[in-house]
């Protein structure tokens, strides 16, 4: 890719994958295990889990917007040996202690009523993350992904990022690498959440705005009404903060991550539609006029076919 790359298209980091198989996983030690809520009383229950794996071959070769993956031992309900299932690091390359030995991850609670029993249902994986304590081993594998990570060059470009939900943690280790790096570009990050006390390391971003000048943090809370807009998804700050996001939005530097719920691309991308002059919406989506001429009726099975993201745009979506 890097010899191909068009003029503004982002050298992506060449990355290592797959260093240790889910059928061959190495041991990580739970280190860290802290709230990562904004308040106590959230809708749900998210954690900031640092996992220690140093003597691994995760040691130094992670990094943020890969994900590592977490065999729970055991078997499931069908008698069979727990499947692997992914966490996105929050961690920069260098982890939490600086030397790559200790990488977090951001994990939510599965939780809710069986679909079919109505007994309360309960993720394998993402509760024994969030129940562990420090000392605990896990079972870790990874890394994976090499599509949604930085540039080679970090000051080559500006950086959209969308998050919701857990989709936060790679930018957590992103930010923390472009301003340790000395960054001096635009960042802007759009984080969404159903209630305010849902936004996750709220702390962290808003120190992070006050020492980073070129760092802008917007929140988009969904169902609370009593914001300064009203009830807000993350795509309709690209509205309301137009004036402030546009400049960065038309610039050729610019790059779009989408990090978070399975779904929530088509609404940022319709609005990048329907807010963009031409020449700028074709560096983010190649779309017919057919489709062009009927935005609203995008859907997401559209995505990749009429309504296609180039390679200025980053996805990582999950359910
Ligand atoms: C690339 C990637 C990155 C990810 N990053 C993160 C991250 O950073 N943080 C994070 O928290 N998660 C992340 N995930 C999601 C994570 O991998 C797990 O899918 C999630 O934690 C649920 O796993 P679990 O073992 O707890 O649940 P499971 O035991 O796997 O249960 C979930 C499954 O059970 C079924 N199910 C769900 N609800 C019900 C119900 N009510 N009744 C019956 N069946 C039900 C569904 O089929 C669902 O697939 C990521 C996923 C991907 C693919």
């Amino acid at each position: 890719m890097s010899m191909t790359a068009a003029p503004h298209e982002p050298v992506l980091r060449e990355v290592p994958m797959h260093l240790l198989r889910p059928a061959e996983p190495g041991v990580g030690v739970v280190v860290r295990n802290d709230r990562c809520t904004a308040g106590p009383k959230a809708a749900g229950f998210v954690r900031h889990l640092e996992i220690d794996v140093s003597g691994t071959p995760l040691e130094r070769q992670c990094f943020p917007g890969q994900s590592i993956g977490v065999i729970p031992e055991g078997v499931d309900d069908k008698g069979r040996p727990h499947k692997v299932r992914l966490y996105s690091l929050c961690s920069p390359a260098s982890g939490e202690d600086g030397q790559g030995k200790v990488y977090a991850t951001t994990v939510k609670r599965t939780i809710d009523e069986h679909w079919e029993t109505h007994r309360l249902f309960l993720g394998v994986a993402s509760n024994l993350l969030c129940d562990s304590q420090v000392g605990d081993r896990l079972r870790v594998s990874g890394p994976n992904g090499k599509r949604f990570v930085l540039p080679q060059d970090l000051h080559a470009h500006d950086y959209t990022f969308f998050a919701t939900g857990t989709g936060i943690a790679p930018f957590r280790g992103m930010l923390m690498e472009l301003f340790a790096a000395g960054f001096k570009g635009r960042v802007t990050l759009i984080m969404g959440s159903p209630y305010a006390t849902d936004l996750l390391y709220h702390d962290t971003l808003t120190t992070m705005q006050r020492e980073q000048p070129g760092f802008a943090y917007l929140t988009a809370i969904s169902r609370e009404p009593g914001g300064p807009h009203g009830r807000q998804y993350v795509q309709d700050r690209l509205r309301t903060d137009r004036d402030r996001l546009l400049p960065q939005l038309t610039s050729e530097r610019n790059l779009i991550y989408i990090c978070g719920l399975a779904g929530m691309e088509l609404g940022i991308f319709k609005e990048l539609a329907l807010l963009l002059p031409p020449d700028s919406l074709e560096q983010y989506i190649k779309a017919d006029a057919e489709a062009l001429a009927h935005i609203d009726s995008w859907e997401r099975r559209m995505i990749h076919k009429e309504v296609r993201p180039t390679r200025r745009v980053m996805m990582e979506v999950y359910a």
